[in-house]
């Protein structure tokens, strides 16, 4: 039988963007996955919470953006769980919850370079393929360098030459904070939400 291939794509997501979004239809086209799961974290472990949206309100935002992309899921388990967020967790409860199942860990290179620093990131990488996508549009060596380096740790990693497209979530909070539009960043019910429920706005 061969085994479902599942994103599994962690994030604060303080708020959602088409950066996440494009990655997720493009790590999924690479890579043969018939199904990506967002996963928000209750707290980052990895980042500073500044401007943190409560975590109902980031839940709710990527259920509104995934709408149109059937393949794309949101998963609680982070937020449930509440306090800090670490990976490992996560693909523990995952991992009982999708028997039979070949998990990818999805991220961006700001993540992927610092993974050996996340808690217990042997048993991250044993439990599910590691996946990367650049985040510059000239990205140089260092992906496949770090590529190299954790596969002498045993890691599998998968490098996807994915577009990259400039949106973070710092930039949406800033253009938030200043009243400015935010088309062309999030999805159009994502932008309303954040405006008519005053989030990033500054007191
Ligand atoms: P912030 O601006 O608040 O730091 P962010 O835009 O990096 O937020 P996160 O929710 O922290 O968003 O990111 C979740 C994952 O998505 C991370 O692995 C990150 O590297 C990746 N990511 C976010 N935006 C992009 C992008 N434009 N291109 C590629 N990867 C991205």
């Amino acid at each position: 039988m061969t085994k479902m291939r599942l994103g599994v794509f962690g994030g604060t997501f303080n708020p959602i963007h088409f950066g996440h979004l494009h990655i997720a239809q493009e790590f999924a086209r690479m890579l043969g996955l018939s199904q990506v799961l967002f996963v928000p974290t209750a707290m980052p472990p990895h980042k500073q919470a500044e401007d943190l949206a409560p975590a109902a309100d980031r839940f709710e935002l990527c259920r509104m953006a995934v709408r149109d992309h059937p393949f794309c899921r949101v998963n609680d388990t982070e937020i449930r769980r509440g306090g800090k967020s670490y990976t490992v967790d996560t693909l523990r409860i995952l991992t009982e919850q999708y028997p039979d199942t070949r998990l990818f860990l999805l991220m961006g290179e700001d993540m992927f370079l610092t993974l050996q620093n996340w808690r217990e990131p042997e048993k991250i990488w044993q439990m599910a393929d590691i996946c990367a996508a650049p985040r510059s549009a000239e990205p140089g060596d260092e992906l496949y360098l770090h590529q190299e380096y954790l596969e002498t740790l045993g890691a599998r990693v998968h490098i996807c030459p994915i577009t990259f497209l400039s949106v973070s979530s710092t930039m949406v909070r800033e253009k938030a904070a200043r009243g400015e539009s935010l088309a062309g960043l999030v999805p159009p019910p994502v932008e309303r939400y954040i405006k008519e429920h005053g989030l990033y706005r500054r007191a």
